[in-house]
């Protein structure tokens, strides 16, 4: 019985740091926000907010009529990112981070072969420990360990917040059984749509299938390459090259007309591709790249 990866998750995380940086937020119901409209939506909820059923992507007049006491915080995100930076550094006083996925998600290489049950479950608990010391008792995460990154993150989901939950190759596929095939990372709602059509509805089913049936599934090699995670196969990573820059970005309620919300746009998208470097777009080129997919009030836009 062994595990080979780490996955590390935060908790609510901006909400979580709003939590631990000012105490009359704790044990609250707290949406933190973009900015200060109704119109607008959470970007992250509390638990404490979550029990009401308010989640991200909740518009605030919403979450208000759901969970009436609510207390809603403009995010501040350079915090965020010196709270990640922490994480990151707390992690690191235990093992090296394999990789950053996200602001609030990280991934661990346990050791080059496989590490033994007890060891890795020890390892984990010394991460969040470490995680508790160095950022705060609010910044919980839920840790998940498995044979590849894709069974750690899916561990990782299955008990939030503050879990510790192990998936072996022994135990596949039963353990996954209760899951909802939305679960798995790389099953989106459209994924999930075209699988249902195919009267592909449960996890026993997805486990069931083989590599080719997967592959005709998903319509290519991605189908065999989650057939070899779903079955505890460790993979290299297909190697990505960058074709475009995206940005979302929500707008002031104050950013009324067209023309400031491209003059914001433009400024976000300039800097993303200022701090990509490799992009050789000419300017002209770049701004007549710019879509803008909902321009209102509060309402985020994608340029
Ligand atoms: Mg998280």
């Amino acid at each position: 019985m062994s595990l080979k990866f780490m996955f590390v998750d935060m908790n609510a995380f901006f909400a979580s740091v709003e939590q631990q940086f000012n105490p009359r937020l704790r044990g609250r119901p707290v949406g933190v926000v973009p900015v200060r409209a109704d119109t607008t939506c959470c970007i992250a909820a509390s638990y404490e907010a979550r029990k009401f059923g308010v989640k991200t992507g909740t518009i605030v007049a919403e979450a208000r009529r759901m969970c009436p006491g609510m207390v809603f915080v403009e995010a501040r995100h350079e915090m965020y990112v010196r709270v990640h930076q922490a994480m990151v550094a707390a992690v690191e006083t235990c093992l090296p981070v394999h990789h950053v996925h996200s602001i609030d998600e990280l991934s661990c290489k346990l050791s080059y072969a496989h590490m033994p049950f007890d060891a890795a479950v020890q390892k984990a608990r010394e991460v969040k420990e470490a995680i508790r010391r160095r950022v705060g008792e609010y910044t919980t995460c839920s840790v998940g360990l498995g044979p590849n990154i894709f069974l750690a993150k899916v561990a990782a989901d299955m008990k939030k917040p503050d879990g510790l939950t192990t998936i072996l190759r022994e135990e596949l596929p039963h353990k996954l059984f209760d899951l909802k095939l939305t679960d798995f990372p790389g099953i989106g709602p459209r994924m999930h749509r075209r699988l249902e059509s195919r009267g592909l509805t449960s996890v026993r089913q997805l486990c069931a299938m083989s590599a080719d049936e997967l592959e005709s599934q998903w319509g290519g090699i991605l189908g065999g390459r989650f057939w070899m995670a779903l079955h505890g196969h460790d993979m290299p990573d297909l190697p990505t090259h960058r074709r475009t820059v995206g940005h979302s970005h929500v707008y002031r309620p104050n950013c009324e007309t067209r023309r400031a919300c491209r003059a914001c746009s433009c400024d976000c998208c300039a800097r993303r591709l200022r701090e990509c470097g490799g992009l050789d777009i000419a300017r002209g080129d770049w701004m007549c790249m710019l879509r803008f997919v909902r321009v209102r009030r509060g309402r985020r836009g994608r340029t």
